[in-house]
């Protein structure tokens, strides 16, 4: 018989789903907080529930978890996992902790239709939306793993939330909204929409939507200072360019000096890297409270471009800097991993035990 996975409801799913079944209202409540304070799984512990409806429960839905295909853990404790979805296609979800924190990267899609061209997502042939359900499993494999239930509890070790794995979290915008509004739930995981940050290449229609409903913090993924290299390195630039992209983010609500945009800008060596490029940069955010991420990039087999070197990005780091910008340059992290932004590419090259070593380092958020 079919069971109904209440991974893929909202709350407001859910507690329609337990009307038709003839529960009291107050069920839904019970199940999710259960399901999001308590990261249960089974019905069975769902001690404020009376044995007779927790059989009916049992008998008509699950709650479940996407499958661990591979996890794999770097020396300085960052984690990634390749995740296998109910289709057998896999995304990778990674986890990142710091000093004063800890962060969660999460994918949107599998693969992404947008090929931007420094980005190995983007070469992969497969892309399908993932549901609301699949990206909250990935968080609730990472709380499972580090024992971080009860949500509530003290000294958490998830506490930020960023959308910069596989895919452009704005080309599936129901899905991942309906799942950041579960993981701000107050009734569940209960993070704040101060610690989650959204990163788009720029779907201008769905920017300002993501201000008015979600309130979270926006990353743009900029990496290119005029339209004529925009549209190469980030192609959906065509159809939304700069000055719109600009515009769109000078609106974005709520915007202050403790409530800024994040610029990503890659750092390729001999595309976007000189003095000139890091004056333009400056010039075309002028107004906008804004700081900037600089990722030394990340190459990938096959890929086209190389790292900028160290003096360029301390270079173009100073002027940012000197104009007043935090600006900082992402450090290299688990380097024993394979998991930097933008080599995200499931299905695909296994790596062999000969290659780690080799492997290119991942950044700090
Ligand atoms: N699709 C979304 C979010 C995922 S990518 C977006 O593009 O914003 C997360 C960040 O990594 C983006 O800023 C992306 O441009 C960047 N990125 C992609 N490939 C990279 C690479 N090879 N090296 C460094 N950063 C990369
Ligand atoms: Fe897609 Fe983002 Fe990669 Fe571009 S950088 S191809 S939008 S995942």
């Amino acid at each position: 018989m079919f069971k109904q996975d209440l991974i893929d409801f909202s709350f407001a799913e859910l507690q329609n789903f337990c009307k038709d079944k003839n529960l009291p209202k107050f069920r839904a409540s019970q199940i999710w907080r259960w399901m999001y304070c308590f990261g249960i799984k089974s019905f069975d512990e769902m001690n404020n529930i009376s044995k007779l409806t927790r059989e009916l429960l049992h008998d008509i839905s699950l709650i479940s978890r996407p499958q661990i295909s591979e996890m794999q853990i770097s020396t300085d404790g960052t984690i990634k996992w390749l995740i296998k979805l109910k289709d057998n296609s896999e995304v990778e979800t990674v986890f990142i902790p710091q000093d004063d924190r800890g962060t969660v990267c999460l994918s949107s899609q599998v693969g992404c239709t947008l090929n931007c061209s420094f980005c190995h997502t983007g070469t992969q042939a497969l892309v399908r939306n993932l549901t609301s359900g699949e990206i909250i499993g990935q968080l609730m494999i990472v709380m499972d793993y580090l024992n971080d239930w009860p949500s509530g509890k003290n000294n958490r070790k998830v506490t930020n939330i960023v959308m910069m794995g596989m895919g452009e979290p704005l080309l599936n915008y129901y899905e991942v909204c309906k799942a950041i509004k579960i993981m701000m739930s107050d009734d569940g995981i209960a993070i704040s929409r101060r610690r989650i940050t959204l990163s788009t290449s720029g779907i201008i229609p769905n920017i300002e939507k993501t201000g008015i409903e979600l309130g979270v913090n926006l990353a743009i993924s900029l990496h290119a200072v005029n339209d004529e290299l925009r549209n190469k390195l980030v192609p959906i630039n065509k159809k939304y360019n700069l000055e719109t992209l600009i515009k769109s983010c000078k609106n974005y609500p709520k915007l202050s000096n403790s409530r800024r945009i994040t610029w990503e800008y890659v750092m390729l060596k001999d595309v976007n890297d000189t003095s000139e490029d890091a004056i333009n940069l400056i010039k075309l955010i002028k107004g906008i409270p804004s700081k900037i991420n600089l990722i030394p990039f990340n190459p990938w087999p096959g890929s086209l471009f190389e790292t900028s070197t160290q003096k360029n990005i301390d270079n173009f780091a100073k002027i940012l800097m000197d104009a007043g910008f935090a600006s900082p340059i992402r450090k290299p992290r688990g380097q024993d991993i394979y998991a930097a932004c933008g080599q995200l590419k499931s299905n695909s090259e296994k790596i062999r035990k000969s290659q780690i070593n080799k492997l290119v380092p991942i950044h700090n958020f």
